[in-house]
């Protein structure tokens, strides 16, 4: 493994954080900047935004569903005590 593909190795395994804002200020350009130069490092790092996506929108639509079960869980359970 030569030096470039370990910094690669280093960017891609940062992708996650970066999406999260978990990553420190002073993590921050040096990954853009090797994103910016590297074809390889921005399309990983487009897959995974692309991904993070759609897994975003598909709990926001998850968790309204799961509080929509909890209400009528809590519902259940008030009648339930109320017999
Ligand atoms: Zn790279």
């Amino acid at each position: 493994m030569n030096r470039k593909d370990n910094m690669c190795y280093k960017v891609v395994e940062k992708i996650p954080q970066y999406l999260d804002g978990e990553m420190s200020e002073f993590e921050i350009p040096i990954f853009l900047e090797h994103v910016e130069h590297c074809h390889k490092c921005l399309e990983k790092y487009e897959i995974e935004k692309n991904f993070k996506e759609v897994v975003r929108q598909r709990c926001e639509r998850k968790c309204v569903n799961t509080s929509l079960v909890d209400n009528i869980k809590n519902k259940i359970q008030m009648l339930l005590a109320k017999g």
